[in-house]
């Protein structure tokens, strides 16, 4: 194993408390060049990383490009910034306060842990490290054991340029993660699905850890009449097709005016065509589910509603053809769980209000999508429904935008990160206020005989 023994947790741990508190990993000189050498190691290993994720799910090297070593692009936005995020700022104080000064100084938290899943599972891992890194922490690594490819090479290049008590991977399935939940950290930021969210939170609560859950659920995509379906069915098609599905923030399924639902199918089935081909199965574009245990879950969901795109499977090459269904039912179980997978149900509806009602009945989702020109009807949806993000016009492109945060709210997750928001979560905002000498109003100090009457003006 090339990874750092889970025997070692706890003596990992503790070197790495030790190496924080020398205080070497606040240096912000330090934090820049830690990020430069992460990223001069993505480069170099950028055939390694293509050929991991090929091995694991079949994923197309432009994919892996766009997706996964994009995370360089984090990097670089992040060192541009880091002098400026990390200075004191300079906080505001009301007139009573004259003599006072207040800043807040952002500090590091400490030794955090970072757990990651296996369908983006590089830019999973690396991308909340680069905000660790930022911050001025150590951290220890734990990738998905199901994307078992991706997880070795991240190993082989966090162990060949990082000393483990600064930046540690351990390797493995549950049990390494629970084992590793059984320690003390001083952040957990998790990505995976509600049920382990769930976990990782009680295992949390123990030492009081404060946690980021980047979960999943179902996105729901609304489309309207004031569109331009080419446009339109082409980002949907690349949205929810890309790495065939297994994207937390892909649509899960789509809300269609009735009016324009004829056209979208047709426009999809040509979309797909033209994404894919005839047959998909031949297209070098176009990924493969991630285990037997997945592929078996999306095609029992294939039993619900009718299938109208698509619908052919392949178990040998664990492939399921880009799918669309028609007349679901509210209750089939493809309506009932998170997706995940090549298959989208379409569902109508007649009136904004009923998309609405049907979304805000739901838990809240990761992300939301809506096409349409109609400023009343976006303006509406945004009030009226509430969702980690939200995206108009396009699908998934939310996810490239460094000055965004990332995250869920309520059932799809705790927290956020991505450029200034990593920082901030891998971050303590200490709260300094400073008095000087100059003189000592009496005002607040016992015996308090006579002073209400100031005292009451004074906060009135
Ligand atoms: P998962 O929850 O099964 O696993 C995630 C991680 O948790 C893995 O490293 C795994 O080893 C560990 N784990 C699994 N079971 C555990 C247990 N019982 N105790 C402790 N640790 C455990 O998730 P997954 O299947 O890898 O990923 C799919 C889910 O992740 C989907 O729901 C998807 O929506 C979500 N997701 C969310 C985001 C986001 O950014 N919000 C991104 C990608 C995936």
């Amino acid at each position: 194993m090339i990874t750092t023994e889970l025997s070692n947790v706890g003596e990992i741990i503790q070197n790495q408390r030790e190496v924080f508190q020398t205080g070497k990993t606040k240096d912000i000189t330090f934090r820049i060049e830690q990020l430069k050498i992460l990223k001069q190691a993505i480069i170099e290993h950028e055939q390694a990383i293509v050929e991991a994720l090929q091995a694991d799910l079949h994923k197309p090297e432009v994919e892996t490009y766009i997706t996964e070593i994009s995370v360089v692009k984090e990097i670089d936005y992040v060192i541009k910034h880091l002098q400026n995020w990390s200075k004191p700022k300079k906080a505001s104080v009301s007139w009573d306060f004259f003599s006072y000064s207040a800043r807040i100084y952002p500090e590091p938290l400490g030794v955090v842990l970072i757990i990651g899943p296996w369908n983006y599972p590089f830019q999973l891992i690396i991308s909340p490290l680069v905000g660790a890194i930022a911050a001025g922490n150590c951290a220890i690594i734990k990738p998905s054991e199901i994307a078992s490819h991706t997880s070795d090479v991240i190993a082989k290049i966090i162990t060949k340029h990082f000393d483990p008590a600064y930046i540690a991977v351990i390797e493995g399935g549950v049990e390494a993660s629970q084992k590793l939940l059984a320690e003390k950290f001083d952040h957990i930021f998790f990505t995976g699905g509600t049920a382990v969210g769930k976990i990782v939170m009680a295992a949390a609560a123990k030492y009081l850890t404060p946690v980021t859950l980047e979960l999943g659920g179902k996105s729901p995509c609304i489309v309207d009449t004031e569109i331009n379906i080419e446009h339109t069915v082409r980002r949907i098609t690349w949205g929810k097709f890309i790495n065939a599905g297994q994207t937390c923030i892909a649509p899960d399924y789509l809300l269609v005016n009735k009016k324009i639902k004829k056209d979208l199918i047709d426009g999809l089935e040509k979309s797909l065509k033209e994404f894919y081909g005839n047959n998909p199965i031949n297209s070098p574009d176009y990924a493969r589910i991630i285990s037997q245990k997945h592929f078996d879950r999306l095609v029992n969901f294939l039993k619900d509603g009718e299938v109208i795109i698509g619908g052919e499977n392949q178990p040998s090459e664990r492939y399921i053809a880009p799918t669309v269904i028609d007349n679901v039912s509210l209750e089939d179980s493809v309506m009932q769980e998170e997706i995940f997978g090549p298959i989208l149900p379409i569902i109508e509806y007649t009136d904004i209000a009923e998309a609405i009602a049907l979304i805000t009945s739901r838990p809240k989702p990761l992300a939301l999508y809506l096409f349409s020109q109609d400023k009343n009807l976006q303006k509406r949806v945004l009030q009226e429904t509430s969702s980690g993000g939200v995206c108009i016009n396009d699908t998934v492109m939310q996810v490239g935008v460094s000055s965004l945060p990332f995250g869920g709210v309520g059932d799809s997750g705790i927290g956020n990160y991505h450029g200034k928001a990593s920082f901030d979560t891998f971050s303590h905002n200490k709260s300094v206020l400073q008095n000087s000498f100059w003189f000592d109003l009496k005002w607040r100090y016992a015996p308090y005989e006579g002073k209400l009457p100031l005292i009451k003006k004074l906060l009135g």
